[in-house]
């Protein structure tokens, strides 16, 4: 398996609150979530929880490379809280992360998505397997104070922060390796490519095999300069980060 990826902060912030790490058999992705400016009990940040939970569910799958993928993820939330005893783990505003990883072990290919960073994988034949978590699509309010209400809760959306039992929410996906011919992981900021500026799936995998993933990245800032000012509420860029796997 060959893995490549690009990970570039959005030109309007300071800190990349995207995170990224691979290794010949195993990729994590993983796209902190804005703070929301609410009291959240961690003197840590964003980018520290994206940082030490990928460096946890590294560790967990290169300990045990074959755990299923939502007990890695388990135990890599339940280490990540042991590293700021400090903090108030309980606080429902604490830093959280998306969670989209991607392991090769025993002939098989696992994925795993939590929250709005998903995954796509293609077969030889061209079929197309997408892991797309969209509950943060589907809430019913989207004020700060409604959206901390509906964190990590079955009504609302998960994520990756404090409570190990977020991982029973992650969609899963298991293919045997020789099916599989390439796939992507990618945080929010490239997947509207497809989203939003009208990519398909298969056009996104072309580039990024063909150009690299850098080139995801300068397509997403283009197509971001293209729009008028003022088309999109919020926020004009993101971090973006693509990760794509070649069999
Ligand atoms: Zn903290």
């Amino acid at each position: 398996m060959q893995i490549s990826f690009a990970c570039q902060a959005s030109p309007d912030v300071v800190a990349n609150e995207d995170f990224v790490l691979a290794s010949e058999r195993f990729a994590v992705v993983l796209d902190g979530a804005t703070d929301s400016g609410l009291p959240n009990g961690c003197e840590h940040g964003v980018a520290w929880l994206a940082g030490r939970l990928g460096g946890q569910l590294a560790a967990t799958l290169t300990e045990q490379p074959g755990l299923p993928l939502r007990e890695v993820l388990r135990q890599g939330i339940a280490a990540t809280r042991a590293l700021h005893p400090q903090c108030d783990p309980d606080n429902p505003n604490s830093p959280a992360s998306t969670v989209a990883l991607a392991r090769e072990y025993d002939g098989a290919l696992d994925f795993l998505v939590l929250a709005d960073s998903p995954v796509v994988v293609q077969s030889h034949s061209g079929e197309l397997l997408e892991l797309f978590d969209d509950r943060t699509a589907h809430l019913p309010a989207y004020d700060r104070v409604s959206v901390s209400r509906l964190r990590n809760t079955d009504q609302g959306f998960w994520v990756a922060s404090t409570r190990p039992e977020a991982a029973d929410r992650a969609l899963t996906a298991t293919l045997s390796t020789g099916r599989v011919r390439r796939f992507a992981l990618v945080t929010d900021g490239v997947s509207r490519l497809v989203e939003r500026y009208g990519w398909s799936w298969p056009r996104l995998l072309d580039l990024l095999e063909q150009q690299g993933p850098a080139a995801a990245v300068r397509a997403v800032r283009a197509a971001e300069l293209a729009e008028e000012p003022g088309t999109r509420k919020g926020k004009r860029h993101d971090d973006a980060t693509a990760l794509f796997g070649l069999m």
